[in-house]
């Protein structure tokens, strides 16, 4: 069939090739101009801690309002700016703007609650990660204890000696390590064991039909005996409904986050949950 369409479906698939990579192109050129521009946010979720309802902390998530293509999704130009190691200065303003914030919310309204802030594998590798941190913390006077640091599960395990090294040099400062958007990736166990992580987050994929779905009840079940077992504190993601928050209580989750709790907010939203 393609032999009878010819010249024409060649002449397609070029063509949309081309516009598909022009679309990124154009993502890429303007995502070296965002920080300049003063396109970027951080916004902020409230993590709860289960049993007492009560605010623990909050997650920074970032936020990018091109100014003509509109609001442009984390999961759309993340991956793209870890490609081409953007996301080594876009991170490390997120660092700075999340601890910039908090310390001033723990001046203003006396909040002693941690911030934490995702990771890329690339900003742990490339990007001379304690380093940045410890010039972040010493330039906002954030301590250590109100800063916790996310790395997706794949990154955990991903990693060589380098990033285990850089993992130990943060725990040394006294900072959390979570392990974010776990289940979702392979965990070997004895790897787990060694990682100087205090928090292991449960993916939202496990959470959503868990009142539904028994395989996601057993894995969300087991994810949090495991992680109680290893002495983590157990964070669920995406928790959404009362039957949820009930089902995670009985199982003895510690904390969690979702739209159940508050969805992410701007600082000046937030901060009336704070002061
Ligand atoms: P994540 O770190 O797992 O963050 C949680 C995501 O789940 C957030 O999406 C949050 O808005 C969403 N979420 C929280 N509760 C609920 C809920 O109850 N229901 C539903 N449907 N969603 C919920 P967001 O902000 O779009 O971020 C997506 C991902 O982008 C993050 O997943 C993280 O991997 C990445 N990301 C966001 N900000 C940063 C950043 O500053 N640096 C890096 N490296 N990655 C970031
Ligand atoms: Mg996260
Ligand atoms: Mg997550
Ligand atoms: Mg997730």
């Amino acid at each position: 069939r393609a032999k009878n369409r010819g010249k024409n479906t060649f002449q397609f698939y070029t063509a949309d090739m081309n516009a598909s990579a022009m679309a990124r192109l154009k993502l890429e050129y303007s995502l070296h101009r965002a920080l300049a521009r003063d396109e970027f946010q951080v916004w902020y979720q409230p993590k709860v801690d289960l049993a007492s309802g009560t605010l623990v902390g909050m997650e920074a998530l970032i936020r990018w309002q091109h100014p003509e293509m509109g609001f442009i999704p984390p999961m759309e130009f993340i991956p793209v700016a870890e490609e081409c190691a953007l996301i080594v200065p876009i991170g490390a303003w997120v660092l700075q703007e999340a601890c910039r914030q908090t310390r001033l919310w723990a001046e203003q309204c006396g909040f002693g609650g941690r911030v934490a802030v995702n990771l890329s594998a690339r900003q742990i590798k490339f990007g001379n990660i304690v380093g940045t941190v410890a010039q972040v913390l010493q330039q906002t006077g954030l301590p250590p204890s109100q800063l916790e640091l996310e790395i997706t599960e794949s990154t955990a395990m991903d990693s060589d000696g380098e990033v285990m090294k850089a993992l130990e040099g943060l725990r040394a400062m006294g900072i959390t390590l979570a392990i974010d958007d776990f289940g979702t990736g392979y965990s070997s166990l004895a790897y787990l064991k060694r990682l100087p992580v205090q928090v292991l987050k449960i993916d939202r994929s496990f959470i959503k039909d868990l009142d539904r779905d028994k395989d996601d009840a057993a894995i969300a079940s087991a994810v949090i005996s495991l992680g109680r077992s290893l002495g983590l504190s157990v964070v669920a993601e995406g928790v959404e409904t009362p039957a949820h928050r009930a089902f995670l209580i009985e199982q003895g989750c510690h904390q969690a986050q979702g739209y159940l709790f508050g969805k992410p907010q701007t600082a000046a939203d937030f901060r009336y949950l704070l002061c």
